[in-house]
């Protein structure tokens, strides 16, 4: 599993945190956020130091479709609903970070395949009033859209709606490019942190720092925060194809799988097929994705194909702020929904504001402090209730011998439950069967072979070793 992003070059640039020491601003997780938060404030004159669990922009970022894109599917319609002042609002953090991505890329001479394009939103005609809706509420908070009741797209006749001047790149090209003004350690995962004395763990090794930043995709203390009732990760999947089309457009669907589609020079990529993770078993992802891009290239073959997660909001806008009202020193950025990358500089900006206590007109909307309705704590208490209480108690009725190969299952392995896979050569590779995080039961990825978190989506490998947080763990493996 590889994207378009990510090449061999990106490995191993920065050394391992190997002593104890005290810090200024410890930044945690180098993907966008982290990193465009470390760059901003040393940009200010502020000693920074990032730390990041494997390479950097391994994480999500690497894994992204990059579009910067202030139209977000339906979403304007229900915000509005809320307040048009909060969507108005929040529409414009997002088109304020595209031209801000502009500038800096023009400031350094970035060359990061930036560029200025229409955005489109693609409904089914059956969804025609939906749409109308959204393009009601971007006319609300000043956006002048325009309508089409009919275009011919992925072999379909669909309605859309067109706003122009959003923007594609590289994200890692760009990242890369940028000045680093900071000190940063790599393959140094966060372990534990000591909240009330502001202590970082790497392992044995302690990193006391006077200001914290969690940047860590999924935030990796569970409390105080009450992240992990609060959001829940998603996993969508992307193909890039070789194309002879080079589009000026970039098309995002209103359709529950939530396709999306644009141009990297002489690459396609489309991307979508959301689901929370650890919940699907469906090995037919990328052929998927696929078959709507031959819709656009006959006889397209893939070059790259991937898949990653994303945290997703109550309400559909990231937490950005303080941690939890105890702490005015630990700060957190999560929650992207799949916006991460107009909303990662926009969070770079309210961090360093806050940090430098000055005002900033987004720091109220993002606040992660604003309140979670009641009925969101028990939907995802109840969300996880099966594989986090009723699952762990059952042992399984299969046993490790029934595996084919090529297939995970948690099952019984000499007496023991476990999370058993059988690899193509029949050699079984046996694991804990509850997550390290918060012990839920795991869940086996057949698209990407991993084991997966149905309740907060940590990723493991076939043996254990942990891919993504919040786990801060590997999982117990029995060597056999
Ligand atoms: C398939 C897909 C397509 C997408 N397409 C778009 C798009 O077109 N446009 C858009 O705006 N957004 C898109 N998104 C969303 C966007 O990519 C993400 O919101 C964004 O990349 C998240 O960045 P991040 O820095 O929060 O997380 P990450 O990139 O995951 O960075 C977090 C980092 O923290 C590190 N870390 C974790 N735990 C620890 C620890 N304990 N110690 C130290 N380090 C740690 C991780 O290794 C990781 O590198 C897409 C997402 C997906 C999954």
């Amino acid at each position: 599993m590889k994207s378009v992003w990510l090449t061999e070059k990106n490995v191993n640039q920065y050394p391992k945190i190997n002593k104890s020491c005290t810090k200024n601003i410890v930044v945690v997780g180098g993907g966008i956020a982290g990193y465009l938060t470390a760059f901003n404030l040393s940009q200010k004159g502020h000693e920074v130091t990032l730390i990041e669990a494997q390479n950097l922009f391994n994480g999500t970022t690497g894994f992204t479709t990059a579009h910067i894109d202030a139209l977000h599917s339906l979403f304007y319609k229900d915000l509005q609903k809320m307040s048009t002042d909060k969507a108005r609002l929040y529409y414009w953090s997002q088109k304020n970070a595209i031209d801000d991505y502009e500038s800096l890329i023009k400031k350094y001479n970035i060359q990061c395949d930036f560029k200025r394009v229409d955005s489109f939103i693609l409904a089914q005609q059956q969804d025609v009033q939906k749409l109308k809706k959204e393009y009601e509420a971007l006319k609300a908070i000043g956006e002048h859209p325009d309508f089409f009741v009919s275009t011919d797209i992925f072999g379909e006749n669909m309605c859309a709606l067109k706003v122009p001047f959003m923007a594609i790149f590289d994200p890692i090209k760009f990242l890369r490019a940028l000045p680093v003004n900071f000190e940063i350690f790599e393959n140094s995962r966060i372990t534990d942190v000591d909240f009330n004395n502001k202590i970082l763990y790497c392992g044995k090794i302690a990193i006391k720092a006077n200001k914290i930043i969690i940047a860590t995709n999924y935030p990796i203390i569970n409390v105080p925060g009450w992240y992990f009732l609060r959001m829940y990760k998603s996993t969508s999947y992307a193909v890039s194809v070789k194309s002879k089309t080079e589009l000026t457009k970039i098309y995002q669907s209103t359709s529950e799988s939530g396709i999306t589609l644009r141009s990297n020079n002489d690459q396609l990529i489309v991307g979508g097929l959301d689901h929370r993770t650890g919940r699907v078993d469906d090995t037919t992802k990328y052929q998927t994705l696929l078959k709507k891009v031959q819709t656009i290239e006959q006889n397209a073959s893939i070059t790259h194909h991937w898949s990653a997660n994303d945290c997703v909001t109550f309400d559909g806008i990231p937490f950005i702020g303080y941690y939890s009202k105890k702490s005015k020193d630990i700060y957190v950025i999560t929650g992207f929904s799949k916006y991460g990358m107009a909303n990662a500089l926009t969070a770079s900006k309210v961090i360093s504001d806050l940090i430098e206590k000055k005002p900033n007109k987004y720091q109220k909307l993002f606040s992660p402090s604003r309140t979670t309705p009641l009925f969101v704590f028990l939907k995802n208490l109840l969300s996880v209730v099966s594989n986090l209480v009723i699952m762990p108690l059952i042992l399984p009725f299969k046993s490790y011998k029934s595996l084919k190969k090529g297939e995970g299952r948690i099952v019984m392995y000499f007496g023991s439950k476990r999370a058993v896979y059988k690899d193509e050569k029949g050699k079984y590779h046996v694991c804990q069967a509850l997550c390290a995080h918060l012990k839920c039961q795991l869940k086996f990825n057949m698209v990407d072979k991993t084991w997966d978190c149905p309740c907060h989506g940590s990723r493991f490998d076939i043996d254990g070793n942990l891919l993504v947080g919040p786990s801060v763990k590997s999982l117990k493996n029995y060597p056999n």
